[in-house]
């Protein structure tokens, strides 16, 4: 025969009479007297359950961040606005920058040579005909020294190409490249 626990009843009764007020008062009043015991069942209970507890904070970071992200598109999308049009201007700024720099006045011009079509013969990604290009004082053909773009003398620095075959030939001054054509 089973025996039927009074005891039970009698905890029953008392959790159903109380109120909300009495039943806080008594948990925290049990939490209190059994601080030590529900800390090691505690401890036990997370040592046991690592994975399941890790595996509960993902989803439930991600559940989080969902919601989050809904109640928030608006915000989230002004800040994305905002820190595009702020890139962008940064990026305009650090290219300004990069322009001015050995290595970037070299990309810009090496980019102006592949989109005029001229052809390096040595292959190299133009690399030997820029370094002759930055280093050449004087036209190899009449021996000027080089003048500027726009100062009226017409003797600034061109690289002669073949228009046939868009083969680099050499590093002329203006006069020289538009007599050899
Ligand atoms: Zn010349």
């Amino acid at each position: 025969m089973i025996k039927f626990d009074y005891s039970y009843i009698f905890i029953l009764n008392i959790i159903m009479v109380m109120t909300t007020e009495e039943r806080k008062e008594y948990n925290r009043l049990y939490r209190l007297k059994n601080q030590e015991k529900i800390k090691e069942y505690n401890r036990l209970y997370r040592i046991e359950n690592q994975e399941k507890i890790k595996e509960y904070q993902k989803e439930y970071q991600k559940e989080y961040q969902k919601e989050y992200n809904l109640k928030n598109q608006e915000k989230i999308s002004e800040r994305q606005k905002e820190y595009n049009l702020k890139n962008k201007e940064y990026q305009k700024e650090y290219q300004k920058e990069y322009n001015k720099t050995p290595a970037g006045i070299k990309s810009y011009t090496i980019g102006n040579w592949r989109a005029n079509g001229l052809i390096d013969q040595f292959n190299d990604n133009y690399e030997s005909i820029y370094e002759r290009y930055l280093t050449s004082t004087n036209c190899e053909e009449c021996g000027c020294e080089y003048g500027i773009y726009g100062d009226g003398g017409g003797r600034w620095k061109c690289m002669d190409h073949d228009h046939k075959t868009n083969l680099f030939r050499n590093v002329l001054c203006h006069t020289c490249n538009l007599r050899r054509g």
